[in-house]
Order: C-alpha cells, then sequence, then structure tokens
C-alpha cells in the first residue's frame, strides 16, 4: 500500500513515527474511517464535520485544508487501486518528550491508510450478528471520536470469547451503543428507537443518515436511551457504522430477539441506506 503521513506519500513500511509522538504514549489523537465504494466516498461530508468537531473538542489544529483533504481522500483511494475498503485517518497532536503537560504549539501528525474489503457483499447480513452486554467502561466523552479504544477493544475479545460477535455497552441500566457501532431497535409497533445524543456515545455519521431515511422505509423514530430489557422485547434489532452500514442484530446474551432472524423493516432500511449512499457517494 501507498500511506500518506505528514504532506509525503510513502510504501507503508517507510512511513515512521517517532515514538515519543503523543498519540503513542497517551492516546492523545482522533481518527475518521470514510467507506469507499466503487471508488467513491460514502457520508464524506459528514465524517470531515466531526473530525472537525473532534480536533476542536481536544484543541488539536485541522491538519490540513479542507478542500486538500478531499483532494488526500481521492488520492489515496486512486493511488491504490481501492474500489471497496475504508479510508483510516488519524490527527495525532504530534511529538516531543513524554509529559503529562503539552506544548500548545506542536506540530500534529497526520496519517491516512486504506484497506481494501469487500464492503457491500457482507456474509454477516444473512444471519444477523450476536452481541453480549457488558458495562461501559469507557470514559465519559464518547463523543469525540479518539484513538483510546482499550475498553472497547478488550471488550469486544471478551464478547469473541463468548461466542458473540460484538458487545453492547450499559450505563445506569441503559444501553449506550455497541464496541464500535451505534445500537438500536424497532418496536412491535413499528417504531425505530436510537439512544439521543449526548457524550454517552458517538455520534455516528450513519445513525444520522439511517434516521433521515427512516420515514423511506416507513418508520417514525424516537431518539432515547432504552435498556436490555426493552431491546429483548422489540421485533428487531440493528447496528450501524460506516463500514457495516445498517448490521441486523439477531440476540442479546443469548436470547433471540424478534424471530431470532434479521428483520425485514432492517433489511430495508440497509437497501435504502446503500441505495442512498451510492446515489450521494463523492468521487
Ligand atoms: N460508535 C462507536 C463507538 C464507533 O466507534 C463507531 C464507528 N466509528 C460508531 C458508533 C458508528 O459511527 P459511524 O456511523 O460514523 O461510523
Amino acid at each position: 500500500r501507498i500511506v500518506y503521513l505528514n504532506g509525503q506519500w510513502l510504501p507503508e513500511d517507510e512511513a515512521k513515527v517517532s515514538i515519543f509522538d503523543r498519540g503513542y504514549t497517551f492516546a492523545d489523537a482522533i481518527y475518521e474511517v470514510t467507506a469507499v465504494i466503487g471508488g467513491k466516498l460514502l457520508d464524506y461530508p459528514g465524517h470531515v464535520t466531526r473530525l472537525k468537531r473532534s480536533l476542536e473538542a481536544i484543541g488539536i489544529p485541522m491538519p490540513v485544508g479542507e478542500n486538500e483533504l478531499l483532494d488526500l481522500h481521492h488520492e489515496i483511494v486512486a493511488k491504490n487501486g481501492v474500489d471497496e475498503g475504508l479510508i483510516y485517518l488519524q490527527v495525532s497532536r504530534g511529538a516531543e518528550d513524554r509529559n503529562f503537560l503539552y506544548s500548545e504549539d506542536l506540530k500534529p501528525t497526520f496519517s491516512m491508510f486504506t484497506q481494501a474489503f469487500p464492503v457491500l457483499a457482507n456474509p454477516k447480513v444473512e444471519s444477523g450478528i450476536t452481541v453480549v452486554s457488558m458495562p461501559d467502561g469507557r470514559w465519559v466523552n464518547r463523543q469525540i471520536k479518539t484513538v483510546q479504544l482499550l475498553y472497547s477493544s478488550l471488550a469486544k475479545m471478551e464478547a469473541k470469547k463468548q461466542g458473540a460477535d460484538d458487545v453492547i455497552f450499559v450505563e445506569d441500566g441503559f444501553i449506550t451503543e455497541a464496541s464500535s457501532a451505534n445500537f438500536h431497535i424497532i418496536t412491535r409497533a413499528g417504531v425505530l428507537v436510537t439512544r439521543h445524543l449526548s457524550n454517552a456515545l458517538l455520534h455516528g455519521i450513519t445513525r444520522g443518515s439511517v434516521l433521515g431515511l427512516a420515514g423511506k422505509a416507513d418508520l417514525q423514530f424516537e431518539e432515547r436511551a432504552f435498556s436490555v430489557e426493552e431491546a429483548l422485547d422489540a421485533a428487531e434489532a440493528f447496528v450501524t457504522s460506516a463500514t457495516n452500514f445498517v448490521m441486523p442484530v439477531v440476540s442479546i446474551d443469548g436470547k433471540a430477539i424478534g424471530s431470532g432472524r434479521p428483520g425485514a423493516s432492517t433489511l430495508k432500511l440497509r437497501e435504502i441506506y446503500i441505495a442512498d449512499k451510492l446515489a450521494h457517494a463523492i468521487g
């Protein structure tokens, strides 16, 4: 692969970052993931808006201007011949001697790489995914997309040990989200319920897009917190993320949701989402 690092295009094994980089020593970095289909970028404006918001929240400057950022996205797709997959970008505060207090004028470290894989033909859509519930032990500012992902990574490993595909986090009796996706239910009355935005969860770009398209799937939606018990009583459940789109969830803690199979409205929403995103993809 050809990767991007601080203004340079390099073969992946030649891209080097300092061991003093604060992304490495303090997880002091922001990231974004954008899906690519047919070489085009999905939901790109949303990802850039969130990148700016995350950087601003922890006081890291945007490393390049917006026009250049879009050009870099197009260039990295072209240089790597990516048809389907993702673009990962990361901006850390920069490198200096390890110290909890950082210099305000550090030069951010900005890197980008691609990962090619079949995004559309995801075999998990057929079966749906299974999840287990666990306490949400992450820090409280989950609306900021930082690379502090250890808790989520350990939790997903634990879910795998228990034979599940993913984890859903629970705080004060209510579900926050999955390890790297937002979690939603469709009630027996046909209402899409998704947790309201706050610092308890990442404000998923796919979540926002899906809510905008709910009407097309004949679904009303409500934004409020809900419990594992309410989710188990729902007709359908699904998660959303940039590379999984709308993914059916068929059980929680070994107990089936609805029929225990991917729900019809969920699958319809997935189709509607994909069609809409392809129609608006930037390339
Ligand atoms: N929540 C978390 C914790 C995530 O890591 C992600 C994926 N980045 C999401 C939700 C989904 O966000 P998006 O739809 O923007 O990919």
